[in-house]
C-alpha cells in the first residue's frame, strides 16, 4: 500500500486521519470544510467510498459512518482503504433542509457537477473529482421518514459488469433491493449514475427514520457496510443477515403514487404488506377528517414507504411507494 491522498489528507498505510475534502466560504468569510475521514489499510485492497448527509435531515447514515470509522474498522487489519464523508452537504444540515439553502438545489440531482457552477454544483464536482474517481465501490447512505421500509437502490443486474456488481453488493448489504437503469451520460444525475459512468459499482441505502440518529438504523447500516467489506475481502468475517428488519427478497422494481387532493394521509396498509393493483391502501382526508381521495396501489406488489412528513400532502405530492416483482 502507498500513502493515499484525498482532500487535504495524505494518509500512510495502516493509519486513519480526519480532515477536509474541500473548503467553501460563507458570506462572512468563515470557511466551511467538508468533513473527511480516510482509513488507509495496512494491506492492499479496494477503495470504498462511503458518504452520508447529502440531505440535511438524514442523520442515521452519519451515525453509521461514525461507528464504522471510530469503533469498527482497524487500519492495521484493513485491506484497501475507506474514504468516508459523514456530512456531504453541511449547508443542508445547518439549514435543516433537503435542498442546499444557498441555491435551492438538490445535491442528489447535480452529479458530476460543475467547478464553475453554484454551490451545489461545485459540491457535487468536488465529491466526484476527489472522491468517486478514487473509489472502486461507492455506497451512499440516505434516510426516509419514519413510516418506511429500509431498502437499497441499485442498477439493473442484467447489465453485465458495473450494474451487476453494484446490484450484487447491494444484495449482500442485506436489505430489500430495488433496481433500475442508470441515467444516460451527460445528464445531471445522482452519485450512483456518476459512479456508473466511471465504471465504479455503487448502490444507495435508504435507512429509517431521519431527523435523528436511530440506534436500530445505525446497527442495520453498520452490519450492511461490514457485509460488503467482508465480501470485498477488505476485512475478515462472515456475512450477517439483517434479521431485525423486514426484507422482501427477489428482483424488485419500485414505483409510486401521487396525490391529486391535498390534506392529511391516513395509511391503511402496513409496510411490507402485499397489495394488488387498484386496491385502496389509504386515504387523504381534509381538516374535518372527511375523505377527499382514496389512495390506490398502481401495482401488484408490496407497500414500501409512506413518504409524507407531518402526514400532510399537497396536490401532486409523492404519497406512497411500492415494490413489485421483476422475477
Ligand atoms: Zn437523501
Amino acid at each position: 500500500m502507498k500513502a493515499l491522498k484525498v482532500g487535504n489528507l495524505e494518509v500512510s498505510p495502516g493509519a486513519l486521519k480526519k480532515g477536509s475534502l474541500g473548503t467553501f466560504y460563507r458570506e462572512d468569510g468563515v470557511a466551511v470544510h467538508i468533513p473527511l475521514i480516510v482509513i488507509n489499510g495496512a494491506e492492499d485492497g479496494p477503495t470504498l467510498w462511503l458518504s452520508a448527509g447529502m440531505h440535511g435531515q438524514e442523520l442515521s447514515g452519519v451515525g453509521v459512518i461514525w461507528e464504522l470509522v471510530n469503533e469498527r474498522i482497524e487500519p492495521s487489519n484493513l485491506h484497501g482503504a475507506v474514504i468516508a464523508v459523514p456530512f456531504m452537504n453541511p449547508f443542508s444540515f445547518t439549514g435543516g433542509t433537503y435542498f442546499t439553502p444557498q441555491d435551492g438545489l438538490n445535491l442528489h440531482s447535480f452529479f458530476p457537477g460543475d467547478p464553475e457552477g453554484s454551490l451545489t454544483e461545485r459540491l457535487a464536482n468536488l465529491v466526484y473529482e476527489e472522491g468517486v474517481k478514487k473509489a472502486d465501490v461507492v455506497i451512499d447512505l440516505h434516510c426516509n421518514p419514519e413510516n418506511a421500509m429500509m431498502f437499497t437502490y441499485a442498477f439493473d443486474p442484467d447489465d453485465e459488469g458495473v450494474g451487476k456488481r453494484g446490484y450484487e453488493l447491494a444484495r449482500i448489504f442485506g436489505l430489500t433491493t430495488v433496481d433500475d437503469a442508470p441515467k444516460p451520460p451527460g445528464v445531471s444525475a445522482d452519485i450512483q449514475d456518476a459512479a456508473y459512468h466511471l465504471g465504479v459499482p455503487s448502490f444507495l441505502v435508504e435507512l429509517t427514520p431521519y431527523y435523528s440518529i436511530s440506534p436500530q438504523a445505525v446497527a442495520v447500516g453498520v452490519r450492511g457496510v461490514l457485509n460488503v467489506m467482508k465480501t470485498l475481502k477488505m476485512i475478515e468475517g462472515e456475512v450477517e443477515p439483517q434479521d431485525e428488519v423486514l426484507v422482501i427478497e427477489g428482483r424488485l422494481g419500485i414505483t409510486f403514487g401521487t396525490s391529486s387532493r391535498g390534506g392529511l394521509v391516513i395509511p391503511e396498509t402496513s409496510l411490507g404488506e402485499a397489495v394488488s393493483k387498484g386496491q385502496t391502501v389509504g386515504r387523504v382526508v381534509d381538516f374535518f377528517g372527511d375523505t377527499v381521495e382514496e389512495i390506490e396501489s398502481p401495482v401488484d406488489g408490496w407497500m414500501l414507504t409512506w413518504p409524507y412528513l407531518n402526514q400532510s400532502v399537497f396536490s401532486g405530492d409523492l404519497v406512497s411507494m411500492y415494490v413489485y416483482s421483476k422475477d
